[in-house]
């Protein structure tokens, strides 16, 4: 509970009181004057009349000082905290000695005074009294020592005249002292409960001010704590974003790269072709695989593999809005063209495979990388982004089998080829237990004997009324695995209807897929066949392609080598079309070359460079020789001068049934 002053003294002086005092002084001065003129002037007074006008001239005087005091408190001192004490001895003497001079003047000058002047005088002595009752009020002995020395001198010097009317008149001036007295004791008790209130006001309105500055303070201390919350709730935000979106680019991007993650990139694509479609516009989608990746992988390690498709990354991200990109997976990439027709997604697909191409030195090696793309348009070739990526990859794939390195766009016919081989491949899947496939027997010719020296099994599949090649049912077989099934039943086949052959030193020649060399179980399903068949393993050559030399030569090396321990021929087929390792080839001890076909034609014309060196390789590792694919008596001439050792091809005979075979065989011999 706040305390307040208690109602001051009586006799208080304090700033309050003097302000009190001042605030009037001027009237009182006034009437002062006005009213001492009056007596001074109105009422002639004889021989004493010049003493009355000094007495005059020295209340002016003092009534002007009076007057300047009070206009230095008006002016300087008001409104300002000063000492009262000062301002309110200089008010309390001036005041006293005013009623002194007074009380002077009507005691010096009664006995010269007129009964009309002393009554005047007395009631202009008893108004300033009365008026000082109120004006001097705020300070109870201002105030009663002022109405006492103005009343009591003159009251008691009438009271004691020998005249009645003054005596009554004295009287009466006792009696106004005494109620006088009583009222300015009101007055001051008034005036002191009034600045009792005034400071009680003053202290409301000060502790209002601090409070409402406390408020104020508070409030600012809010608005800085507020500011403050809101900058943290800012940077808050801002560091949740930056983490939602770092959250976000790590769940969508693939760290090796930084592009698109491939669910991050179908979400887009999406996006994209919604977008297409509501502004009726078109868009590209390149399905990109590289060419050769596998090797630089296995040649120089996964962190070449790594750099090469960082960087082949970086140069897609020329081609396309850094959100239009993605990694597909393995050495995939994706891009999108929006807006792109086909000449112009054609026209970006080459400069960036340009671009990938020339890549040529990545973590200190030299590589020789390439790409293949497909390309699918929307809303043209479909309007589903799941089937514009799936008809893009198609086409890739379409490419990089027909022809690798290119960049093409979707048609119809890759679709209708790609539904062919989906139906050859579902075909292929039982096409053992429908007992679609036969075995056909090429002979191979002694050059010197002109003898059959070996026959050549050839895989056939009829499908449907309808012979399919192997040149297209090998591939699909070896792609979809069942090359093993397919691999092992010829291997059978071969060995049962060579061990029936009539006569037993005729050899047979099993073509063999590099996957089913792979195969841990190919030796047991050789033996297998060999020892059901009953066929002597010195009459079995395998035939394996040159592609051998770019897989697992451990692995290979090792089945080699045990095929070579039971005896078993192996044969090169295809010499010279593809990467042979001439240290392999002497450290594998090879029986057989096949040159083929491809340099077999050629050798009318001249072309016999291959040819020769073939022969002079297989002399020098001690491996025989034959040709495929002769076809006229001229090549046969030619190759047999050359010093081949056997003759295959159309010119002798074309791969022929089992009994066909015999039919042949017999007509021959
Ligand atoms: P290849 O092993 O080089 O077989 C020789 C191919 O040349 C055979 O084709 C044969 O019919 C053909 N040919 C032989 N002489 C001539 C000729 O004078 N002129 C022409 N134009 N062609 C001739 P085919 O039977 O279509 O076999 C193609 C390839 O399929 C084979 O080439 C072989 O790599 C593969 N293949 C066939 N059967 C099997 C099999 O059972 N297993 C495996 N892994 N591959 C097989
Ligand atoms: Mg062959
Ligand atoms: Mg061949």
């Amino acid at each position: 509970m706040q305390q307040y002053p208690k109602i001051p003294k009586l006799s208080a002086i304090n700033q309050d009181v003097v302000e009190l005092l001042y605030s009037n002084v001027f009237n009182g001065l006034l009437i002062t004057l006005l009213s001492v003129s009056a007596i001074t002037f109105g009422f002639d007074s004889g021989e004493a009349q010049q003493t009355k006008q000094n007495i005059w001239l020295v209340i002016l005087v003092f009534t002007l000082i009076r007057a300047m005091d009070a206009a230095y408190w008006h002016s300087k001192l008001k409104n300002t905290r000063y000492s009262p004490e000062a301002p309110f001895y200089r008010f309390f003497v001036g005041s006293i000695f005013t009623a002194i001079l007074w009380a002077v003047f009507g005691i010096s000058f009664f006995d010269s005074m007129t009964t009309l002047e002393f009554a005047s005088t007395m009631i202009i002595m008893s108004a300033m009294a009365g008026g000082a009752a109120t004006v001097l009020a705020p300070n109870m002995v201002l105030v009663l020592t002022y109405a006492t020395i103005m009343l009591i001198p003159m009251s008691l010097r009438a009271i004691y005249d020998y005249r009645d009317e003054y005596n009554m008149l004295g009287f009466l001036g006792i009696l106004f002292w005494i109620s006088m007295c009583g009222a300015a004791s009101r007055a001051n008790l008034f005036i002191r409960r009034a600045i009792e209130i005034k400071h009680k006001n003053d202290e409301l309105v000060e502790l209002m001010v601090k409070e409402q500055n406390e408020v104020t303070r508070i409030n600012k201390q809010l608005l800085d704590t507020n500011h403050q919350l809101d900058l943290a709730n800012n940077s808050l935000e801002k560091e949740v974003l930056r983490r939602t979106k770092e959250i976000h680019r790590l769940s969508n991007r693939d760290p090796l790269t930084g592009l698109m993650n491939r669910t991050a990139f179908m979400q887009h694509f999406e996006w994209m072709i919604e977008q297409a479609c509501q502004g009726n516009k078109r868009l590209a989608i390149l399905f990109i695989d590289l060419d050769g990746f596998k090797q630089i992988n296995d040649s120089f390690g996964h962190q070449a593999g790594d750099a090469v498709l960082a960087s082949v990354a970086e140069q897609l991200k020329q081609y396309c809005e850094s959100d239009c990109a993605g990694r597909w997976g393995g050495d995939e990439f994706v891009l999108v063209l929006p807006y792109a027709d086909e000449e112009t997604a054609l026209a970006i697909g080459q400069a960036a495979r340009g671009s990938i191409t020339s890549l040529q030195h990545i973590a200190d090696n030299d590589v020789t990388i390439g790409a293949t793309i497909g390309i699918a348009i929307y809303p043209k070739h479909s309007k589903d982004a799941a089937t514009l990526v799936q008809l893009a990859d198609l086409t890739m794939y379409y490419n990089k089998r027909t022809k690798p390195g290119v960049v093409g766009v979707f048609s119809e016919s890759i679709y209708d080829q790609l539904n062919e081989e989906l139906r050859l491949r579902d075909g292929l899947r039982h096409a053992i237990d429908r007992h679609e496939f036969h075995v056909v027997y090429q002979p191979i010719i002694d050059a010197k004997t002109q003898k059959i020296w070996a026959v050549e099994a050839l895989a056939r599949w009829q499908f449907n009324e309808e012979w399919i090649s192997p040149g297209v049912f090998i591939p699909l077989a070896e792609k979809s695995g069942m090359i093993q099934d397919i691999g092992s039943w010829v291997l059978n086949r071969a060995c049962i209807d060579t061990a029936q052959w009539p006569d037993d030193s005729l050899a047979v020649s099993v073509n063999v897929s590099v996957l089913q060399l792979l195969n841990e179980n190919f030796i047991r399903q050789v033996d297998q066949a060999i020892g059901s068949s009953g066929l002597a393993p010195h009459r079995l050559h395998l035939e394996v392609t040159e592609s051998i030399f770019a897989d697992d030569m451990a692995i290979l090396t090792d089945r080699i080598t045990a095929l070579k321990a039971r005896h078993i021929n192996i044969a090169i087929d295809d010499f010279g079309t593809g990467f042979s390792s001439l240290s392999l080839l002497q450290a594998l001890d090879f029986d057989l070359l096949k040159i083929d076909r491809t340099f077999v034609q050629q050798i009318t014309d001249g072309n016999d460079t291959i040819v020769r060196a073939t022969l002079l390789m297989a002399k020098e590792f001690g491996c025989r020789t034959v040709a495929e694919g002769i076809e006229t008596p001229q090549q046969a001439a030619i190759l047999k001068a050359m010093g081949v050792d056997c003759l295959q091809g159309y010119l002798f005979a074309k791969p022929l049934e089992k009994n066909a075979l015999l039919k042949w065989y017999t007509d021959q011999h």
